[in-house]
């Protein structure tokens, strides 16, 4: 999928349309420490039954994410764009 570099669009921040730069967004690191991350791997020992987070269904693609810059206040925001793909997002120039 193609997507604009630039784009004119909502700032939550600026609370007004203004021009946004474009960068595919990247997910960050799970911390292997966290709470949450040592409750998951505890439920995973054992011999099976039910487990929250593991899913039985596979989606046929992935709901590609991108990342707004607002060119005024400089503030980030995200944009999750509608319908899965496989393929990556492009940036045409
Ligand atoms: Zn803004």
């Amino acid at each position: 999928m193609k997507f604009p570099k630039e784009v004119n669009t909502y700032c939550p921040f600026c609370r007004h349309h203004e021009v946004h730069k474009v960068k595919v967004a990247s997910k960050g690191k799970a911390r292997t420490l966290a709470v949450g991350n040592r409750a998951h791997n505890r439920s995973l020992e054992g011999h099976g039954g039910k487990r929250a987070g593991e899913k039985t269904v596979k989606k046929q693609g992935k709901r590609q994410k991108l990342m707004l810059e607002c060119s005024k206040c400089k503030k980030k925001h995200e944009k999750v764009l509608s319908g899965r793909t496989n393929k990556k997002v492009e940036l045409k120039s």
